[in-house]
């Protein structure tokens, strides 16, 4: 409600020293423990609470792909900090603020809970848009400062084109050795990257580049439904307002209704403003978009379910595994050095241990086309 004070009838004075007096009393009153309120009883319930919405990472589907280890090696202790964060760092304040919901007395604690909840999901959805920048590399700056200190190297790049184009010529008329490739390959990156456009990590950029970038399908489509489907309902909308403009505790509001016709106000409701079942529900909601997004996650990397970019849209990847006729080695090779002719009958191949020799087929592994390119490069540069 709104307490427009008329000015003309009261003491200033006597006015000001109510007001501070008042809020002096109020704080001799408040004491840590109703910020937390943890007693027996609460971590109970609040423990109970947190079980039943855990993540247990489990795979969603299946997909015929071959397993892609470095690529799991590499992001499983990210996806596991990131349960982490959800199961604990989330989960048990949403306990104590559920446990605490169903009283008057428990007030602050609820409000001081919710300020600390509704931030910290907003924290994992970024954690969350930081992983699949990298994980599917879409090139995005990882932050507004870092956007800054790249489109300055750009520029810089952009005065030097010349100079770097020359730098190219003369490395590849002398000898041709390892350390010359290097540095033609890191001077060609960087004219690449003098066209790129340069933006940061934000949920809008990751779902505009992921949908530019690949051919979505299963999970990496799903996904991006779920985190495209996170709208402005009552949890950004709260969480935005105690992120820019109030606390979920706070009694007074500075309002915007009378901000263009010159006079300003200030409205006090003791009861706050923000609504506690329908916060909850929001909530409850928020937390499952979180967790089916990260097991999605999960699923991609154990199923190697890694996209085809779009202009590969539809085109499956194969090496073909032999096996050594003399010693019995597996021996793999992209489909496209093998004759298809060669699939039915012995043939003769490369084993590692016995030279050039007669092989059999064994079977066609299909692979994701990612894990194809780095195995293809592999095979390329172990020929
Ligand atoms: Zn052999």
């Amino acid at each position: 409600m709104n307490r427009r004070v008329d000015w003309g009838e009261v003491n200033l004075e006597s006015l000001r020293k109510r007001i501070i007096n008042s809020k002096i009393q109020k704080l001799k009153n408040l004491d840590i423990s109703q910020l937390f309120r943890l007693d027996v009883i609460t971590i109970f319930k609040a423990q109970k609470i947190k079980k039943e919405l855990e993540l247990k990472y489990e795979l969603m589907y299946e997909s015929e792909y071959a397993f892609d280890n470095l690529n799991a090696l590499q992001y499983t202790p990210v996806l596991l900090d990131l349960q982490e964060y959800f199961n604990f760092n989330i989960l048990s304040i949403y306990g104590v603020l559920k446990t605490n919901s169903d009283s008057k007395k428990n007030k602050k604690t609820f409000e001081h809970n919710l300020d600390n909840l509704l931030l910290r999901i907003q924290c994992l959805w970024e954690y969350i848009y930081q992983y699949i920048n990298d994980y599917f590399e879409l090139e995005l700056a990882l932050t507004y400062e870092e956007c800054k200190i790249w489109r300055k190297r750009q520029k810089q790049i952009r005065n030097d084109e010349a100079k770097i184009k020359q730098s190219i010529l003369e490395l590849k008329q002398i000898k041709d050795d390892d350390y010359n490739r290097d540095k033609i390959f890191s001077l060609e990156q960087a004219l690449r990257f003098k066209d790129k456009e340069i933006a940061c990590v934000s949920k809008y950029n990751i779902c505009q580049e992921m949908k530019r970038k690949y051919d979505l399908v299963e999970g990496s489509k799903y996904l991006l439904n779920i985190i495209a489907s996170n709208e402005y309902d009552s949890v950004r909308r709260i969480r935005n307002q105690v992120a820019h403009y109030r606390s979920a505790s706070a009694n007074t509001s500075i309002d915007s209704m009378f901000l263009y016709n010159g006079t300003k106000s200030v409205s006090i409701n003791k009861e706050g403003w923000i609504d506690k079942a329908d916060i909850l529900i929001s909530i409850e909601k928020e937390l499952l978009r979180l967790r089916e997004s990260l097991n999605y996650l999960y699923t991609i990397l154990y199923t190697s379910d890694f996209p085809n970019l779009k202009e590969n849209a539809g085109k499956t990847y194969f090496f073909v595994e032999m096996v050594c006729c003399n010693c019995g080695d597996s021996i793999k090779i992209p489909d496209s050095f093998v004759e298809n002719s060669s699939l039915d009958k012995k043939t003769y191949g490369y084993c590692h241990e016995c030279g050039i020799v007669e092989v059999d087929f064994k079977q066609m592994i299909p692979l994701n086309e990612k894990h194809y390119e780095q195995m293809l490069i592999k095979f390329i540069t172990n020929m």
